[in-house]
Order: structure tokens, then C-alpha cells, then sequence
């Protein structure tokens, strides 16, 4: 490969970027490039050192040379691709590499796909957090709503955490463009919000409102098995999952089983028909109305003796404005949920992600193949 012959062609600086015209010196490095038949491959790949007006003497850029590894461009594409459907340990496997090296060639092909792609909008933010272990403790994830993709990581789950994702990540300008910001009640994440983009909108993730629900049936259940003993304990036991499961989602014969339980318990079926009917919640488009059903459904718990849902009824008044707001921006529920599923799918396939940034734009590849690939579907 020989760049030696083009006459008088302009080459450009590697420092600016800039043009430099005046060739110093001829040099030639040794990369492996892809694989020919069953042979490893190295080539020779020839290029110059230029004179850069601003710089100095510089090396020129080189398309297959992206950095300074021995791997041409060819190769690391080759290498980050196979890395999109298996984890660095087979990949290396496959191409008789380190896994450290096969990390590393990935991660610069995912900085360069980063480079070259236009960053969409931020009109929806998602914020969650997801749990690492003891050690690292908690990760914040923010994310972008509307392409599935999250934007940026940061250690720990405090304002100050996220604070620092508005400060760094956001210009003014793209700070006012967000309308809405779907998150967990957790107060320092709607503090930050409301601080940083005051005029959007707060939504709390029905996935989270609804776990505390589910919780709420939970405590419902234990207190049964302890108040009553005998049968009911035996009825009891065991049900734990049934009870946590949407009606819709089991069979006849669980419904059978949940159902005798319900004939005995009454007030495990209050607690199950509480959590049931909390969904429709959004399932309203009007502010007046979707608030009508809240304030049924709380009316419903006077008499009931069921203190864990008293708590939960306490709380969803107390975020009230964040729950009916999803009547003004109906966000995408779930998108959130996805990307925390993506990013612990790629926690447990490979260890190497001590790297958020690596971790990162990993995330943001899936998101974005996912698109890409919708896209193909709807174009056939
Ligand atoms: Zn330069």
C-alpha cells in the first residue's frame, strides 16, 4: 500500500486536522489487517511525515491507520463488529488476541462511531439508577426517552450526581429543550431537575409507582400469615409470587389458586384488587379525570385496615402533580427499564467494564442498532 506516488495531493496534519503540504520524510508501520484465507495477515502500510504549518513535523493522517496499535482500520472494525454479538472473552478467542487488546480495539471503534454520528435531540430525559453491588454502590443513568439510548453515567445517586449531567452535558439552550423528565420518586433527582430545567415537566415512571404497589400487597400478605395461623398460613405460603402477578398474566388454574385464597382472606383480596386497579390510573388523558380516579381509589381504602396501602395512598398524594402530569406528556414508560436491562446485560456478559465510558457507548450502540434496525423494518 503505498501512498508514495500521489503527486500533489494535499495530506493532512494529525494534530489540527489541518492542511499540510510539505512531506518530510517517508515512514512505513507493520498492522495486522483482516485475515486472508486461514493465514494471519499483516501489511506494510506506507505514509508520511508532514510539515504542518501550525504543528510541525506530524505524522499525516492515514485511513487505516486509526491509532497508534498495530491494527489497521479494516481490522478493529472487523474485531468492534464481532463485538456487537459476543463478549470480548470469545471474541479474542476468535481472533487469537488478548481480551485486554479486543476491549481496547473496541472501545476505539465505538469512539469513532461516536464521532461521526449526530447526536439526536433531548426533548424527554429518563433518570434512574441502578444498583452495582456494595462497592460502587449506585450508578445514575440518564437517558434519552424518545431514542432509547442512555447519555451518561455518574457514580452515586445524589443531586449533586445529577447536577453535574445538566452542568457538563447540556448547554443552556439544551436545558430549556426538555419537556419532560420521567423518574423514580426519589427527591434529589426532582430537585436537580427542577434546578436545572425548571420549565419541564416531572412524570413518575408508573414501573416504580406500581412496584411500590406490588410491595404494598407484600406486606399485606405477611401480616396475614402471621395474624392468622393454621390454614390460613398454609393458604398463604408459597403465594407470594401469584400475588405480585398482573390477573391478565395467569392462568386459570393460578387463578383458581388465588381465588381460594381470596374466598378465605378478604383482605388479601382488597389488597390484590387495590394494586390491580391502581394501572388504570394511566390509562386517562384528562387531568380532572385521571385525578377523580385517584381520589376514588384512596376513598376506597377508608375502613380497611391495610396500613401499607394507607402509606402508599400518603405518598402518591404527596406526588400527586408528578403522577397527573403524564395526562400533559404522555412519556413512553418502560424506556427507561430497557436501558437498565441493557446495561446489566452487558455488566454480566463482560467483566471488563470498569470503564464507564467504554460501558457507555457500548449502551449506546445497542440503543442505536435497535433503531436502525426498526428503521430496515419499516423501509421493507
Ligand atoms: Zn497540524
Amino acid at each position: 500500500m503505498g501512498a508514495a506516488q500521489a503527486g500533489e495531493k494535499q495530506y493532512i496534519c494529525s494534530g489540527c486536522g489541518g492542511k499540510a503540504p510539505k512531506v518530510e520524510e517517508v515512514r512505513e508501520r507493520e498492522v495486522r489487517d483482516l485475515p486472508w484465507r486461514k493465514y494471519q495477515t499483516v501489511v506494510v502500510v506506507e505514509f508520511y511525515r508532514v510539515r504542518c504549518p501550525t504543528c510541525g513535523l506530524k505524522v499525516e493522517v492515514v485511513a487505516q491507520l486509526p491509532s497508534k496499535a498495530p491494527f489497521s482500520k479494516d481490522f478493529e472494525d472487523a474485531v468492534g463488529l464481532a463485538c456487537e454479538s459476543a463478549a470480548a472473552r470469545q471474541v479474542a478467542r476468535q481472533y487469537i488476541l488478548a481480551a485486554s487488546t479486543v476491549r481496547a480495539i473496541d472501545l476505539r471503534y465505538l469512539e469513532r462511531w461516536a464521532k461521526g454520528r449526530r447526536k439526536p435531540a433531548l426533548r424527554e430525559l429518563g433518570v434512574d439508577e441502578i444498583y452495582l453491588g456494595k462497592t460502587q454502590k449506585f450508578l445514575t443513568v440518564a437517558s434519552n426517552l424518545e431514542t432509547g439510548e442512555p447519555l451518561w453515567f455518574g457514580p452515586n445517586r445524589k443531586e449533586e450526581t445529577l447536577d453535574e449531567f445538566f452542568r457538563t452535558q447540556l448547554s443552556a439552550f439544551q436545558r430549556k429543550q426538555i419537556r419532560a423528565a420521567c423518574v423514580d420518586m426519589w427527591e434529589p433527582f426532582t430537585a436537580s431537575i427542577l434546578h436545572w430545567a425548571p420549565q419541564c415537566r416531572i412524570v413518575f415512571d408508573k414501573f416504580h409507582v406500581m412496584q411500590h404497589a406490588a410491595k404494598a400487597v407484600d406486606e399485606v400478605r405477611r401480616a396475614e400469615f402471621f395474624r392468622k395461623g393454621g390454614r390460613m398460613r398454609g393458604l398463604v405460603k408459597g403465594k407470594r409470587w401469584l400475588l405480585l402477578s398482573r390477573w391478565v398474566n395467569l392462568d386459570s388454574r393460578k387463578r383458581q389458586l388465588l381465588n381460594e385464597l381470596f374466598r378465605l382472606n378478604r383482605r388479601m383480596l382488597k389488597a390484590y384488587l387495590l394494586k390491580e386497579s391502581l394501572d388504570r390510573l394511566w390509562t386517562y388523558r384528562y387531568e380532572g379525570a385521571a385525578l377523580r380516579y385517584l381520589n376514588q381509589w384512596i376513598d376506597q381504602l377508608r375502613w380497611q385496615r391495610l396500613t401499607p396501602f394507607k402509606k402508599l395512598a400518603e405518598m402518591l398524594l404527596r406526588h400527586q402533580e408528578g403522577l397527573l402530569n403524564y395526562c400533559h406528556v404522555p412519556v413512553r414508560f418502560g424506556v427507561v427499564e430497557a436501558v437498565n436491562g441493557n446495561i446489566k446485560t452487558l455488566l454480566r456478559r463482560g467483566r471488563g467494564y470498569k470503564n464507564l465510558r467504554y460501558l457507555l457507548l457500548k449502551a449506546q450502540r445497542m440503543a442505536a442498532l435497535k433503531t436502525e434496525f426498526l428503521v430496515l423494518r419499516k423501509a421493507a
